[in-house]
């Protein structure tokens, strides 16, 4: 199979999860457990499509870094035990470590606290040529802090601007940046990792069965599975008020992590392909002066 139709093939597994107009989205329409028609017989063949995906990506990240226009900025949001780091680690493991610009949200440091809540994601924005990755991000901003209402009251917003539409114009205020991102030659892509509260449940018992999964436990995890009703509801508006064809949502199934790798590196393929990317034409100077340099090497 040739590569071109190994990538075209990864694409059938995207339409399903993706969001690009955020009025029709129900997040009970999703299931944490789809795996696309595969089953578990299908796992090598998932594998090997995932390493052409990681392939490919590689060879178009060094377009991306070289032509230096576009930029790429993925975010990935999750509960708890999802996969996020799981997820990317793998699937940008072919990719060049100086392209490449991760970068993980945790609660804001009180400098952080003292400015606008876009402030500390846009000075960890990605540079031009590059793929920046939040794990964890500005949503945050409309999901943990919405759920936990005293983190709002710790951000130190004059009260007369705390009202009751404070979701709702966060959210405006997210898609206008998001738009002013996409308009600056920044491609967006978010995902959402759909994990069930089972499964969230079942990895957690797995990390306190095992000593080497000790160090990912955290009580506080199991704590917030008790608002896992009101993440959702947060997750549905944000989804609904910010998906646009610019800055699409990936709801991906998290159940079965290698079917999340899949969809997660597809996306991204796909992404990068719409984008046309070249490695710059070389001028004829530069061409003349490269022929020098072969002649003088070829003298030494
Ligand atoms: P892992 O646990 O896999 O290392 P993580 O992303 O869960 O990764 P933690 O340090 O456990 O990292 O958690 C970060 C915490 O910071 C999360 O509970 C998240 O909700 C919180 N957080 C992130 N951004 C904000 C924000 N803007 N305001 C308040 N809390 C935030
Ligand atoms: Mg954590």
């Amino acid at each position: 199979m040739t590569r071109k139709k190994a990538v075209r093939e990864l694409s059938r597994f995207l339409d399903p999860y993706r969001v690009t107009n955020g009025k029709k989205f129900r997040l009970k329409d999703h299931d944490p457990g789809d795996t696309g028609g595969l089953g578990s017989e299908d796992k090598p063949e998932a594998r090997r499509m995932l390493a052409t995906g990681i392939e490919r990506m590689t060879e178009l990240q060094e377009r991306l870094y070289a032509s230096d226009q576009w930029g790429m900025l993925l975010v990935f949001q999750a509960m708890d035990a999802a996969g996020k780091d799981g997820t990317i680690k793998h699937v940008l493991s072919g990719v060049n470590p100086q392209g490449c610009q991760v970068h993980a949200f945790k609660q804001p440091s009180s400098e952080e606290i003292d400015h606008d809540f876009l402030w500390r994601n846009q000075r960890a924005a990605p540079e031009r040529g590059r793929i920046g990755i939040f794990n964890r991000s500005y949503y945050e901003e409309v999901l943990v802090v919405r759920v936990h209402p005293q983190i709002l009251a710790r951000q130190r917003i004059p009260a007369r601007l705390v009202g009751k539409r404070i979701w709702e114009e966060r959210l405006e205020d997210i898609a206008a940046y998001e738009r002013y991102l996409a308009r600056n030659g920044f491609v967006l892509l978010k995902f959402f990792l759909n994990v069930s509260r089972k499964e969230q449940k079942r990895r957690f018992l797995e990390r306190l069965d095992e000593p080497d999964k000790h160090w990912k436990f955290s009580a506080a995890d199991v704590r917030e599975r008790a608002h896992w009703k009101s993440y959702m509801a947060a997750y549905e508006e944000a989804i609904q008020a910010t998906a646009t064809r610019h800055a699409p949502w990936y709801v991906v199934p998290a159940d079965e992590k290698w079917f999340t790798r899949l969809v997660v590196a597809a996306a991204i393929v796909e992404a990068m392909e719409g984008l046309d990317l070249e490695f710059p034409k070389v001028a004829e100077a530069k061409r003349e002066e490269l022929a020098l340099a072969r002649a003088q090497l070829a003298k030494e």
